[in-house]
């Protein structure tokens, strides 16, 4: 459903990412781990056209990203993204939030949109805070706001950018639960994070990078028992 083929990208003299491919099939979670400045954030990105590659394609939902004849806002309805910092409005409710995006982003009316957001909070299992504003949140619900402001949209596939290392520990717990409940649920997904333990019990596919290029990619088991690279034994000797 993610086809990303010979992706480049440049900032100015720095060359981020160096020829990468990725492809996602549906109802798959990938998990993209490696060192800081890897290129995974770039990499996220380039799928949803927040940064324009510099060279390669990508086609998510068959639609061509890069084709400058495609609506662009309309193709990222479908691709979903979730931050660490979970930019919620704090002058709106939980419910106000959600249904911003259904009623800016899809044009819904105000009663469907409350349906569809009261729907969306309810999956993150927020119901009784919907009316509730982000101060009056924890960390861990803001974030949970934040996917469902996400899901509402009925995205193809949902882009995780370390959604949990802004969280204090006790509060990782119930946005990675709500993250493998998605994946139950069928979501494809693309998940940048050191939650080891999430990817063990979560991920279909671990993908480790280095120095903006994949290294090897496996079964999570694969990847973190018998890693077959020297980078990837350093990484995940460094981090579990
Ligand atoms: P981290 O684990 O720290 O989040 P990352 O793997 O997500 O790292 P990226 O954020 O993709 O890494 O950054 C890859 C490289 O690209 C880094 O060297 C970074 O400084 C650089 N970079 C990222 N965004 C920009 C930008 N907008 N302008 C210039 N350089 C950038
Ligand atoms: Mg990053």
């Amino acid at each position: 459903i993610v086809e990303a083929r010979a992706i480049h990208k440049h900032f100015g003299h720095l060359h981020v990412l160096k020829g990468v491919d990725l492809t996602v099939a549906e109802k798959e979670l990938v998990f993209l781990i490696g060192p800081s400045g890897s290129g995974k954030s770039t990499l996220l990105r380039c799928l949803n056209r927040l940064e324009d590659p510099t060279s390669g394609t990508v086609t998510v939902d068959g639609i061509d990203m890069l084709d400058p004849k495609t609506d662009i806002n309309k193709a990222r309805q479908r691709i979903g993204m979730v931050f660490q910092s979970f930019n919620l409005y704090p002058h709106m409710t939980a419910l106000g939030n959600v249904m911003l995006a259904l009623r800016k982003v899809l044009g819904m009316g105000r009663a469907e949109a409350e349906a569809k957001a009261k729907a969306a909070l309810d999956r993150v299992h927020l119901a009784d805070r919907a009316d509730h504003y982000p101060l009056q949140l924890s960390g861990g619900q803001q974030q949970r706001v934040a996917i469902a402001r996400a899901i509402a949209l009925e995205p193809r596939v949902m882009l995780f950018d370390e959604p949990t290392s802004a969280l204090d520990p006790e509060l990782v717990g119930g946005v990675l639960a709500v993250m493998r409940e998605l994946r139950e649920d069928g979501m494809t997904m693309v998940v940048v994070s050191h939650e080891m333990g999430f990817a063990k019990a979560a991920a279909d596919r671990v993908v480790f990078m280095a120095d903006g290029a994949i290294v090897e990619e496996g079964k999570p088991a694969e990847i973190f028992a018998n890693p077959q690279h020297a980078r990837t034994r350093a990484f995940i000797s460094q981090i579990e």
